[in-house]
C-alpha cells in the first residue's frame, strides 16, 4: 500500500487491485459508448492520472448504491471511469444506475480488451508486420517517456514517473502485447518459420513480463530483438 504518490492517491486501495483494475480496463473508461483514455495527462510536472476508480457499492451506507454492508476498496467493487461518467453514476437518482449494470459495464469492457486484435484480418503478411510495428512503437514511445531510463525519471529520481511508469505498463504495455498475440495469432496462416519462431519467443516473453508487471520477478525473459527483425518489412 503505498502512502505518497500517484498510486498513494488512491488512498485504501493495494497496489495490486490498481493495476489489476486499470490493467484489465487498458486505462479506458468502462461505460459503453464512452472508451475515453485516461492515461494522457495533464501537462505539468506534478503528473497524476484523471482516471478514477469508482465504488460500485459506496463505502457508507448513505452514499450511491450503498448497502447496511458497506462495499469495500477491492478490485471487485470498483469499475475504472472518466470523471465525468463517475459524477454521473454516483450523483443520479437512486436507481439509475444500479449495481449490476456497473459490473455489467465492466465486464464487457474488460472482455473488449481482452480480445483486441482478434478481429484483424490481414491480407498479407507485410500488413500485419505494419500493425505489429505500429503496436510495439507505441510501448516504446511509454517506455522512452515513463521508463526508468525516461529523461524525467533520471533527472528526478524523486518524481512520481515511477508509478506512473508502474500503472502503464499495466493499462498499456502489457494489453499492447495482449493485442499483438490476438493479432498475430487470428493471421498464423501468414507467418514463415522464422516469424513462428520469434513469435513463440515474443509469446514468452510477454507472459512473463504480464506476471512481473503484477508481481515483480527477480528474472523474466526480456523482449526478443529476434521478434522485431522477424516483422522488419523496409
Ligand atoms: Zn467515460
Amino acid at each position: 500500500m503505498r502512502t505518497s504518490g500517484t498510486l498513494g492517491n488512491f488512498v485504501a486501495i493495494s497496489e495490486a487491485d490498481i493495476k489489476l483494475l486499470w490493467g484489465r480496463s487498458a486505462g479506458m473508461c468502462s461505460r459503453p459508448g464512452c472508451g475515453v483514455d485516461l492515461t494522457c495527462l495533464p501537462e505539468g510536472k506534478d503528473a497524476y492520472t484523471v482516471g478514477e476508480m469508482a465504488h460500485v457499492i459506496a463505502r457508507s451506507i448513505a452514499g450511491p448504491r450503498g448497502r447496511a454492508k458497506g462495499g469495500d476498496d477491492s478490485y471487485a467493487n470498483l469499475i475504472l471511469l472518466c470523471p465525468t461518467d463517475h459524477r454521473h453514476v454516483d450523483k443520479a437518482p437512486d436507481g439509475e444506475f444500479p449495481i449490476e449494470l456497473l459490473h455489467n459495464w465492466k465486464m464487457i469492457h474488460e472482455r473488449r480488451i481482452r480480445a483486441l486484435g482478434s478481429e484483424n484480418k490481414f491480407e498479407k503478411v507485410e500488413e500485419l508486420s505494419k500493425a505489429v510495428r505500429t503496436i510495439l512503437a507505441k510501448s516504446h514511445a511509454i517506455w522512452n517517456a515513463f521508463g526508468p531510463r525516461s529523461e524525467a525519471a533520471t533527472a528526478d529520481p524523486n518524481s512520481n514517473m515511477y508509478d506512473i511508469w508502474e500503472l502503464r505498463r499495466a493499462d498499456t504495455i502489457v494489453p499492447n502485447n495482449r493485442t499483438i498475440i490476438n493479432m498475430i495469432n487470428a493471421n498464423e496462416v501468414l507467418l514463415d518459420q522464422k516469424q513462428m519462431e520469434a513469435f513463440a519467443l515474443f509469446c514468452v516473453h510477454a507472459e512473463a513480463y504480464e506476471a512481473h508487471v503484477r508481481s515483480p520477478l527477480d528474472a523474466y525473459p526480456t523482449f526478443p530483438k529476434s521478434f522485431e527483425e522477424a516483422f522488419a518489412y523496409e
